[in-house]
């Protein structure tokens, strides 16, 4: 094998600890990737391609990037999943003999980023960490931008798994290998592509040291082994202080309502269905948050509604309050305003990373806490009081950063210029022998004029030959003997020093280097006496957070028309007039149409819906679904009037959005969804299926949608919106005592069919299908053509279909399921039935979707 130089001899050492990332080798001025890194690199990065020499047989393929613009180019390889090993130079290679000593010093993965285009501001980046043992599985996430670590853990199931991770939608997920393994079977399609490391290094000793003794002590064994696990991915790829994870987060998912992704997906809760924006989904139109950590915390308490009503009742409180002081809400706003990302600046100080402007940042938004803080002393809401007695303005602090750092400080914090007068004593007396010594060489220039009568000459600075004398080569005879030493010689001047220019030099630049180490050293102390009051702007941040996302939620109610829930704790879902938020906010020229929804343990735990399509069923069931989603985060509900129970989990089952996963089809789909609810549901659970039974054949689907009705009706008993195209189950009204009929009122004139986007009692008559095709253009001969031939299959189909069962009926023993027990609806004529297959086609057409 060839010998490599000794350079690349200690790459390829370095680049053995780093085998899943690019390494960036720092080489001077520049970070530099060899071999398939560089090809790689120099692909994904689109940058040239070079080679070097390395003591092998065949040049090295090489490609770099300058430092001083790597953080563009490490942001650009981890969006794309990649992760970057930074190397740096751990010795000054001026005052090193030989090698200089190399190592990596971070390792930036996608769930390990503190800034950049990656960390929207809005919202978190996650790092998700995922055990099991003993048949309990653990989730620990982390965001190290703002210093949250949370972890949970629930006797096994993958369903939580999946749900959990839902909510997080981590950019990393780290852990045990079959759990990753598990995560990646079940075919989801996240908001954003997942790297996935599997790691199972432990070090719980780290855990106790950065969090105490007694955060250890609360949690169990396997949140502990989680935690250990997601501590030491962190401390093995950051290798520095982590000084923001303060403090672990455990919670009980118990606690909260479920919701799993494609629930939270169907009903747009973050982001829309169509194109994965946030525009046009609950979060859009709940946000009026003033600041960053603000909006985080909305999205969280989006992510996760409570179960407990007293908790819930606290929140409205605050929001009611807001609602009707328009004054405060608007005096909150505009000191919100003012507030910085607390969160991610005290990140940024603990990291190391944070320069003067952070700082100032950091003051201006503590500045406004007196202001803030009285505001909501002074309210008559006892939740914002409560608030106000739990905030430390942390006046010490922000006193700190404006007795030290200049109004306008420079980015960098290595060059000076950042320390405010009056600081520090040396740095004073520094400042004026440099001013001093800056204006002995002017006065020098002056004198050296007069003296040799040059009067072009003129005194000079640069780096590498310091100060100097500058005279053109036409006055060089005019100079006197002795005193000039030639330093540098040009095309049309020589430069010279003088004894005494050297010597001042030698204090100018002494005081210089001085100045810039001691600010630098000023900075770093105010940095580290604010890093080590991290969990009081923490605690400060989390206060300020929740006061915005009050303010944000009064403001859009109050806009809005939304009114407060009655919340229970009891079965009974009753809203008067409710509307669905989103719909109604975007609707332009037309007004929405309330509905009514009475969903009650004795007499109508489940309203089975039909109707046309584009009759507003599945806007209406989403409706109902985002008005308990809403009351239990403590927001008011657009309704005229609401009375809200606790719902433990809403599973939604609605077509379109995910017909097709994984090469999987619309019906096996269905069926997996519904087993999970079979197995999942309680009876405080809110279920919502939209067009049961499609997917499959007319006859086959219709059974099963029968079959799954009669199940939640009887086994379930929970709350339960159902639509289908299938008329006939209207009979299970009959059977079913606790299923209610009801449907989207259409009015008919002629040919011509009107939505009134009303909900009325009782089943719909017939389903317009050929109507919709219409709707959506299709030629009038195919429309005529489908009319005729519609006509000729009823006929036909009724009595093949009456053939049939005679000759099935003939064949089979006779089968004791409900389903088969129960004679189809002898009463639907049979061409609703084939009208039905007519109507299949529909899911080409357009269907427009909130
Ligand atoms: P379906 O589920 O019956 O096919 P949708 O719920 O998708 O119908 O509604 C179709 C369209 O009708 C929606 O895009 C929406 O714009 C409009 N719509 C639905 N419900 C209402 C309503 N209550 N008031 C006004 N417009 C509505």
């Amino acid at each position: 094998m060839a010998k490599y130089t000794p350079m690349i001899e200690q790459y390829l050492a370095i680049k053995e600890q780093a085998q899943d990332a690019f390494l960036f080798f720092r080489l001077g001025d520049f970070y530099e990737m060899f071999f398939e890194d560089a090809v790689k690199a120099s692909r994904e990065l689109e940058i040239t391609l070079t080679g070097r020499e390395g003591g092998g047989d065949e040049r090295i393929p090489m490609c770099g990037v300058p430092y001083h613009s790597a953080e563009g180019y490490i942001q650009r390889l981890i969006e794309k999943g990649y992760k970057v090993a930074i190397c740096e130079q751990m010795e000054d290679p001026a005052v090193t003999k030989g090698m200089v000593r190399r190592e990596i010093v971070r390792v930036v993965t996608p769930g390990t980023i503190m800034e950049g285009k990656t960390v929207a501001d809005k919202s978190n980046n996650y790092l998700v960490c995922v055990t099991e043992s003993d048949r309990m599985m653990a989730l620990s996430a982390c965001d190290i931008s703002t210093g949250e670590l949370y972890v949970t853990s629930v006797p096994s199931s993958v369903e939580w798994l999946r749900d959990e991770i839902g909510i997080y939608e981590p950019a990393e997920i780290i852990g045990d290998s079959r759990m990753l393994e598990l995560i990646q079977a079940e075919q989801i399609q996240w908001s954003r592509p997942i790297v996935y490391t599997p790691w199972e290094k432990k070090e719980e000793n780290l855990v106790r040291s950065q969090f105490g003794e007694a955060a250890w002590a609360r949690l169990d064994p396997e949140r502990r082994r989680c935690v250990a696990v997601l501590i030491s991915y962190l401390s093995e790829t950051q290798r520095r202080s982590l000084g923001q994870l303060t403090q672990i987060a455990p919670y009980e998912p118990g606690n909260y309502m479920i919701l799993d992704p494609f629930t939270r997906r169907n009903l747009e809760l973050v982001e829309t269905v169509r194109d994965r924006s946030k525009k046009g989904s609950l979060l859009w139109l709940l946000d009026r948050t003033q600041t960053s950590m603000g909006a985080r915390l909305l999205r969280r308490w989006i992510d996760k509604p409570l179960l407990q009503r007293g908790a819930i009742e606290e929140r409205l409180e605050a929001v009611d309050h807001l609602y009707n002081q328009f004054i405060l809400r608007e005096d909150l706003k505009a000191s919100l305003d003012e507030i910085y990302d607390l969160e991610r600046l005290v990140a940024r100080i603990a990291f190391g990373s944070a320069n003067g402007r952070d700082l100032n940042a950091l003051k201006v938004s503590l500045q406004q806490i007196p202001a803030l803080k009285e505001l909501c002393a002074s309210s008559a809401s006892a939740t914002l009081r409560r608030i106000a007695s739990e905030m430390d303005d942390c006046r010490d602090l922000s006193e700190a950063i404006e007795r030290t750092i200049v109004e306008d400080p420079p980015v960098s914090v290595r060059d000076g210029g950042l320390i405010k007068p009056g600081c520090s004593e040396r740095l004073d007396e520094l400042r004026e022998a440099s001013t001093n010594g800056k204006k002995w060489i002017a006065e020098l220039e002056a004198k050296e004029r007069e003296v040799t009568g040059i009067r072009s000459l003129k005194i000079g600075f640069n780096k590498v030959f310091g100060y100097y004398i500058e005279v053109t080569k036409a006055n060089v005879s005019s100079l006197p003997e002795g005193r000039y030493e030639r330093k540098q010689t040009l095309t049309n001047a020589e430069r010279y020093v003088t004894p005494e220019l050297k010597e001042k030099e030698g204090l100018i630049l002494e005081a210089q280097e001085k100045m810039v180490d001691l600010e630098y050293a000023l900075f770093a102390e105010l940095r580290d006496k604010l890093a080590a009051e991290i969990s009081r702007l923490q605690h400060l941040a989390e206060k300020v957070a929740e006061i915005d996302v009050y303010q944000s939620l009064a403001a859009v109610s109050a806009e809005q028309g939304f009114v407060k829930p009655v919340l229970t704790d009891g079965y009974d879902l009753v809203v008067e007039a409710g509307r669905h938020p989103v719909v109604e906010a975007v609707m332009k020229d037309a007004s929405f149409i309330a509905n009514e929804t009475r969903l009650t343990r004795d007499d109508a735990a489940i309203l089975l819906i039909t109707g046309p399509n584009m009759a507003g069923k599945s806007t209406y069931m989403r409706q109902v679904a985002l008005i308990s989603i809403m009351a239990q985060i403590g927001s008011f509900v657009p309704a005229g009037k609401a009375e809200v129970p606790m719902v433990d989990r809403i599973f939604t089952r609605i077509g379109a959005a995910d017909d097709l996963i994984g090469g999987q089809s619309t019906f096996m789909v269905e069926m997996a969804d519904i087993q999970v609810m079979t197995e999942k549901a309680t009876p405080r659970s809110l279920i919502i299926i939209d067009e049961l039974g499609r997917g499959t054949s007319t006859s086959e689907g219709m059974a099963i949608a029968q079959a799954v009705i009669e199940y939640v009706h009887d086994t379930i008993g929970c709350k339960s919106l159902v639509s289908t195209h299938f008329h006939e189950l209207a009979h299970l009204e009959e059977s079913l005592h606790r299923l209610r009929n009801y449907s989207m009122a259409v009015q008919e004139s002629g040919e011509n069919v009107h939505f009134l986007r009303k909900l009325v009692p009782g089943p719909a008559s017939s389903s317009y299908g050929i109507y919709c095709a219409r709707l959506a253009g299709l030629p009038s001969s195919i429309i005529g053509r489908a009319y005729d031939l519609l006509q000729g299959i009823e006929h036909g189909a009724a009595q093949a279909a009456a053939a049939a069962e005679a000759a099935e009926a003939a064949e089979r023993p006779p089968v004791t399921s409900p389903v088969a027990e129960e004679p189809a609806n002898p009463e639907a004529p049979a061409g609703a039935v084939v009208q039905l297959s007519i109507f299949g086609e529909e899911e080409a057409l357009p269907t427009p979707k909130t």
